[in-house]
């Protein structure tokens, strides 16, 4: 039987894909997770980091039509919504008013009718009538909006990063393998596109995190491919910020409705997920225990299982909590959550820096 030891010993000397699904598929939670914690500790330390942070979507209205997906309205259909730049400058200064928040995170879909225009005066709003840090939108969105108006993806992303974007969110990574995707997102940019857009941006001095929707259809070996992609731009570009596992909450999604998935991974597979993108990643990238997509009680476990960050506040997150996910927290209650794992917590900026904690 596998000890945790030896899951070290085969970590520290860098994983590959056999290796990885061996220990994915061979070991079992309490070895990866008392495994992953050891090396996290190692690399960083017990600090545990999160932002503050508030989430806008600019527009529900999305064409690409994801079966996992429960926020998304079709053009014309009732529901649909566009923000004005002021309404999104309106809301952030609510949120930075009320909690503190430092950074906008922000999102929408896929939306035909929006121009470079619509853009550049929502980023400059912001950034003149906020003090806060610009997070988003997903590499999926800058290659629809390159596409949608004949620009390459770098022009979007120049435009966008000069109009005041400071960082790319890490949506739209889903898994990176094409049969998965076929299922779950047919319409979205391939994994191929999604690593050549991400290399694009962080050259252009633009960071941005890197998802991994699971809990779908997936199998391990499709995991481990996705963190060694993963891995394998962060050892060429260092622009990842943060490794974010997002557990798929199936609710009032088309993929639910249909059967295709029946329902909500198990706890033992976020922990087994969260362990393993540690034991790939070593002291590459920082990883995630995504609390809005987990549940705070899970969250505080997967702080011991090779997580070190918490994302963020996230006030006034839509995505996730349309198929299901409950949002319910402060600064207080996220700082209790890491005490409680026997973590040291910390407030970050966007970027990673220590703003107060530890
Ligand atoms: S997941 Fe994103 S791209 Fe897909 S339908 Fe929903 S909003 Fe659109």
């Amino acid at each position: 039987m596998l000890k945790p030891e030896d899951a070290i010993e085969m970590a520290i000397d860098g994983l590959d894909r056999n290796d990885a699904e061996f220990l994915m598929r061979e070991a079992d939670v309490f070895t990866l997770a008392e495994a992953a914690h050891r090396i996290s500790r190692k690399y960083f330390g017990d600090v545990v980091t999160f932002v503050n942070n508030v989430v806008v979507n600019y527009t529900n209205i999305c064409v690409a039509k994801c079966p996992i997906c429960a926020f998304y309205r079709l053009p014309r259909q009732t529901g649909g919504y566009v923000k004005t730049a002021r309404e999104v400058a309106l809301m952030v200064r609510q949120f930075v008013e009320k909690y503190g928040v430092t950074e906008l995170h922000i999102n929408g879909g896929f939306n035909p009718f929006l121009t470079p225009e619509y853009f550049d005066e929502l980023f400059k709003t912001v950034k003149r009538e906020t003090p806060v840090t610009i997070k988003g939108p997903t590499i999926a969105e800058v290659d629809y909006y390159a596409s949608l108006w004949k620009v390459s993806v770098g022009e979007v992303l120049s435009r966008w990063r000069d109009a005041g974007l400071d960082a790319i969110s890490g949506g739209g990574a889903e898994i990176f393998a094409e049969e998965v995707r076929r299922v779950i997102s047919p319409h979205k940019i391939s994994g191929s596109r999604w690593i050549e857009i991400a290399e694009i941006a962080h050259n252009l001095g633009i960071p941005s995190n890197a998802t991994m929707l699971y809990g779908h259809v997936e199998n391990p070996s499709h995991v481990v491919d996705h963190i060694l992609r993963v891995r394998e731009l962060q050892e060429k570009t260092s622009g990842f910020l943060l490794f974010i596992p997002v557990k798929y909450n199936p609710e009032n999604t088309e993929l639910y409705k249909k059967g295709v998935v029946k329902g909500v991974a198990s706890a033992v597979y976020d922990v087994k997920i969260v362990a393993m993108a540690r034991l790939i990643l070593l002291d590459k990238l920082k990883v995630a225990a995504y609390w809005l997509s987990v549940g705070k009680k899970l969250a505080s476990i997967l702080l011991q299982a090779g997580a070190n960050d918490l994302v963020g506040t996230m006030y006034n997150e839509a995505v996730l909590t349309s198929a299901g996910a409950v949002h319910k927290t402060t600064i207080e209650e996220l700082t209790a959550l890491a005490i409680e794992a026997g973590k040291v917590p910390a407030l970050r900026d966007t970027f990673h820096r220590l703003i107060s904690g530890s």
